[in-house]
Parts: structure tokens; C-alpha cells; sequence
């Protein structure tokens, strides 16, 4: 089944070894090369082709990496790639490839009902005319023909190079993706993305196309991928896109939602520009879910069952380092990732453990919060998470202590008032909990980052502070990053207003767009793009401005 006729040379070590790294596997081994567990062929089938030459173990030695054949599976006729492609969660030693095969994305994929084998392939350019490794991987129906792979460079390859890939299946072959895996050692300067919210009716991914242009090291995406809404006619409520189906419900449903936002060139652009670390939010289920509560509770019966189908087509569509949900349960997405010395962030899940939103999650209220509002055992993390962030922040030795996640933490009430429940001011407890907790173990140089409110934004955490009361003692710094394309939920000539609040520095209201983090030992620079008008498609990009923050400081400066 593999044909060496497109066999590469690359460098080896020959004293290195890696459980998974295909370029590494001893000549004439029978191991196959490593891939996800649960996409893992297990078939001698698999075997990498032998070394072509040996040499002694003190010198470098010369590697065939074959690029693997694959049968063309009956009835595909079609470009099955129509997805993209897409990497993510690079450690210092590997990084996830992701495609799904579906040659009729909006209708179920169109895969015959089989698995089907699909070949990968790393390289150290766009050529391919090196392969670091490769390998085969199944794509299984019961995970709509998605493909996670575990791709690990040669240990003695070079761990800061670009990395190449793509997938073939038959006689088709995907784009190319670019990708890298994390660094080791000391970084002089890394550049990301945080981004949030691409709702496909409200605008066009302009915004993509820029993320795709920037080259970046990786992107973090900071939920609402999809939105689950109900199909609207364009023109009908500021739509300028259709979604053309029913509001999904069951796993076929989130399914051809995902292969629809997909479907948009830019999308997959930013994609393939670089590795993404993917959280999810509310939409990815439902508006405003809190842990197994509907927003509806007409909607109740069902719920759980519609957010497992919802967990499991979000895994099948990102290109991430975690099992696919099992058959019942929880899920667990909120982990830890590592940019060298740099940056340390813990990703969390503010969705699935989250107490039910306080005072009937009235929005933009003037009356004072219900007393609910202030019980300790209010929670937007759930416990173990909660414990779990304060093992983990701070404690990875990085510069930078991020925390990534969904929703504003920073303190938005008005005169005692709190405008929006479902985000931290909703749940002020734990938020002083985890300020507190930074705050008494002297976290250095703590970020937030966040996304959820359509708003560009920056803000001065502080613990101690109490709403519609104390100020505090400046902590952290908040990024909250705008939606790609999700319309503006906040009136625009309200600017004035909320930068009045305590701890905000900065809002843009009228934008859609992302924000890019540069990032260095001794300074954290916030570069806010936006598109000119998201209505339009390809319409311009330009900064809004820049903020930094220098490291011993919890404050920002406008750059
Ligand atoms: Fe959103
Ligand atoms: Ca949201």
C-alpha cells in the first residue's frame, strides 16, 4: 500500500528517539507511525520504509520519509478537502493536523458510509520536497471523516522552522497548511492572535483574511466559532449571509453548521496561515447555556443530549490535543499551553460548569443585582477548575501569565447596576477569588484575555474591588478582542460612558475585528485591527491603536 516512489531524503539523528515521531522510527521498523489514538490504523500496512543509509550514531544520518499512498476509496469522486485544513496545540514536540474528508460539506459530508484511510504529510517547505514525517491515519464515519494527527518533527529538526502539511486521500490532495511546534527555549518575541465570535450572517471574515496575512506564530481562539441561530433571508435583520438551515439540534445538525462557516476562503485561510489553540463558548451549543440549563427552559428536555452532539461536532471540526467526548458526561477542554520562557496561559471553559445565570440574566438593567448575585458558591469555573487554575498560573516559569477564556472579567456595572450577568460581573465571587489568588501570590505579569461582548476593549483588573464599591489594587490587564464578524451589541455612542467605568482603559465599540499581542520579556504590546465595515466583503483593515503593558506594571499604556 506505500509506494516509496516519492520518497524523501532528510536528516536524522540516529540516537534520537520519539514515541511518535515517524522521521525517528528505527530503519526497518514495524512500528506505524503514530497518529491520534483513535485514528490510528493499526495495520503493519503502515510500516515507513526503511533508512537508505546507515551511518554511525555520532553523525547525522540520512532518513527516508515516504510519502504513504492511499486506495481511493469507491464513490469519491469528488475533491473530498472542501473543509481545509488545520493545525493546533503545538507542545515543544509535536503539533495536531486536522482535515475533515466531505465532498458535499453542506449535506452530511457525502463520504461513503466507510472508514477511509488518508495519508499526511510534514515537510520543511511548501514544496515537500523534504518530508520530516509522515503517515497514515483513518477517518472514521463515527467522527464524520474528521482526522486529528499527532505530527512530530525529527528531535534534531529545528524546533522554531516553519513546518508544512497536508493530507491526500486517493488521488486528491488538500492545501497546504503551514504550521510550527512550540518553542523550547528562550524566546526574544512572539506574535498571536486572540479572536472570538464569527457569527456568518452578521459580516464577512475580513478579518481573516488579515489574521491569515500576519504570519503569525499561532492564533488563540476565544469561542463562538459557529453560531447555532436559525437560518435568516439575507437583507432580514442586518443579515448579509444565510445560514440555510434550522437551528441545529442534533449532531448532524452542528455538523453542517461547522462545514458551512468552513466553507468561507477566509476562514480557512487563517487557518492554514498558522497552529490555533481553540476554546469554545456559548454558541458553540446554545446562547447564554449554562452548564446542562438551556436559555430556555422550554428547551430542557433534550438539552444534554443536544449539548453532547454539539461537544462532539465541535472536536470533529477543530484541531485540537484532546479524545473526542465520550458517549455521556463532561468534557473537559480547559488545559494549559506553553510558549517557551515567554508565555504560560490557561485556557479555560467559563460554559460547562457555570452556575445558572444570576436575576434571570437580564441585560443592560438598572435595577441593583438580586442578592443571589453575591452567594460565595456562584461559580463561572466550577471548583475543580477553579483549583486547577490556581495550581496552574504563575507556575509555569514563563514571563507572561495568561489567562484565556471567554467572557469580560473586567467590571462593567453602572452605578451599582450590573448590565450583563452572564459575564464575571455575574459571578463576582469567584472573580475576587481568582484576582485575589493572583494578587497574594504575586502572579507576574498577568493578562486576560477575552472575547463574547463584540467590543474592542481594555481594562485594569483589580482584587478588592467590590462592585458599586471599592476600588481595589490593580492586578491584571484585560484584552477583550472584538468579534470577527458578530454584530456590536453595545451602542456604539455608549463609548463615552463605559470608558468612564473604573477599570477600563479603552473601548471600541463600532468594529468589527482582533486583536494581535506582541509580545517580548519586557514588553506586551496589544495591537487592535479593525474592519472598516464587515458588511462589505473585502473591505479594509487598519489599527485602531495600540496598548502596552510593561512587565512589572499592571497597567496599560497607550502605544
Ligand atoms: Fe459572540
Ligand atoms: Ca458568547
Amino acid at each position: 500500500m506505500f509506494l516509496a516512489g516519492s520518497a524523501a531524503i532528510v536528516l536524522g539523528t540516529c540516537s534520537s528517539t520519539s514515541s511518535d515521531g515517524a522521521a525517528t522510527t528505527p530503519p526497518v521498523s514495524t512500528e506505524p507511525p503514530d497518529t491520534d489514538p483513535a485514528t490510528t490504523t493499526p495495520s503493519t500496512d503502515a510500516t515507513m520504509p526503511p533508512t537508505l543509509t546507515d551511518a554511525p550514531t555520532t553523525e547525522p544520518m540520512v532518513t527516508a520519509v515516504a510519502s504513504p499512498e492511499t486506495p481511493s476509496p469507491p464513490g469519491l469522486t469528488t475533491d473530498p478537502f472542501t473543509l481545509g485544513v488545520a493545525s493546533g496545540d503545538p507542545d515543544t514536540t509535536s503539533v495536531i493536523l486536522w482535515t475533515r474528508l466531505a465532498p458535499d460539506p453542506l449535506r452530511g459530508g457525502g463520504m461513503p458510509d466507510e472508514d477511509v484511510l488518508v495519508a499526511w504529510e510534514l515537510a520543511a517547505s511548501d514544496t515537500f520536497a523534504t518530508l520530516l514525517a509522515a503517515g497514515t491515519a483513518t477517518a472514521t464515519t463515527d467522527h464524520a471523516h474528521s482526522v486529528h494527527v499527532t505530527a512530530t518533527p525529527p528531535a534534531g529538526a529545528d524546533a522554531d522552522a516553519e513546518l508544512f502539511y497536508r493530507f491526500r486521500v486517493g488521488d486528491f490532495t488538500s492545501p497546504v497548511g503551514r504550521t510550527r511546534i512550540a518553542p523550547t527555549s528562550a524566546v526574544a518575541s512572539a506574535s498571536f492572535v486572540s479572536a472570538s465570535c464569527q457569527n456568518y450572517e452578521d459580516g464577512f471574515y475580513t478579518a481573516h483574511r488579515d489574521i491569515a496575512d500576519q504570519q503569525l506564530d499561532f492564533v488563540v481562539w476565544l469561542g463562538d466559532y459557529i453560531y447555532e441561530g436559525a437560518s435568516q433571508e439575507i437583507g432580514a435583520a442586518g443579515a448579509v449571509r444565510s445560514h440555510g438551515t434550522p437551528e441545529p439540534k442534533d449532531l448532524a445538525g452542528y455538523r453542517d453548521r461547522y462545514a458551512l462557516y468552513k466553507l468561507d476562503e477566509h476562514l480557512r485561510a487563517a487557518h492554514q496561515s498558522c497552529p490555533w489553540f481553540v476554546i469554545w463558548d456559548d454558541h458553540e451549543v446554545e446562547n447564554n447555556y449554562a452548564a446542562t440549563t438551556p436559555q430556555d427552559p422550554a428547551e430542557t428536555d433534550g438539552f444534554v443530549a443536544r449539548r453532547q452532539a454539539a461537544y462532539q461536532a465541535w472536536w470533529e471540526h477543530q484541531p485540537v490535543r484532546l479524545d473526542p467526548p465520550a458517549a455521556a458526561g463532561e468534557y473537559r477542554i480547559y488545559r494549559a499551553i506553553q510558549w517557551g520562557d515567554l508565555i504560560g496561559m490557561s485556557l479555560l471553559d467559563t460554559r460547562q460548569y457555570r452556575t445558572d445565570q444570576a436575576c434571570g440574566d437580564i441585560t443592560f438593567s438598572l435595577d441593583p443585582p438580586c442578592a443571589e448575585t453575591f452567594d460565595d458558591d456562584r461559580t463561572l469555573t466550577g471548583t475543580e477548575q477553579e483549583q486547577w487554575l490556581f495550581d496552574t498560573i504563575g507556575k509555569q516559569g514563563t514571563v507572561w501569565n495568561v489567562i484565556g477564556q471567554q467572557v469580560v472579567m473586567a467590571d462593567i456595572s453602572l452605578n451599582g447596576a450590573i448590565l450583563n450577568y452572564d459575564q464575571w460581573d455575574g459571578y463576582p465571587k469567584n472573580r475576587e477569588r481568582i484576582l485575589r489568588h493572583l494578587a497574594d501570590n504575586a502572579v507576574p505579569n498577568a493578562i486576560v484575555l477575552s472575547g463574547d461582548i463584540h467590543l474592542a476593549g481594555v481594562a485594569v483588573l483589580r482584587a478588592g474591588a467590590a462592585i458599586g464599591g471599592a476600588d481595589g489594587t490593580p492586578v491584571a490587564v484585560e484584552f477583550v478582542d472584538t468579534s470577527i464578524s458578530s454584530g456590536g451589541l453595545v451602542p456604539p455612542e455608549t463609548a463615552d460612558l463605559v470608558k468612564s467605568f473604573k477599570e477600563i482603559v479603552d473601548v471600541e465599540l463600532a468594529h468589527r475585528g482582533y486583536t494581535m499581542h506582541t509580545v517580548t520579556p519586557s514588553t506586551w504590546t496589544a495591537t487592535y485591527r479593525i474592519v472598516e465595515d464587515a458588511l462589505i466583503a473585502d473591505s479594509t483593515v487598519s489599527t485602531y491603536g495600540r496598548f502596552i503593558v510593561d512587565a512589572g506594571t499592571a497597567a496599560a499604556r497607550i502605544g
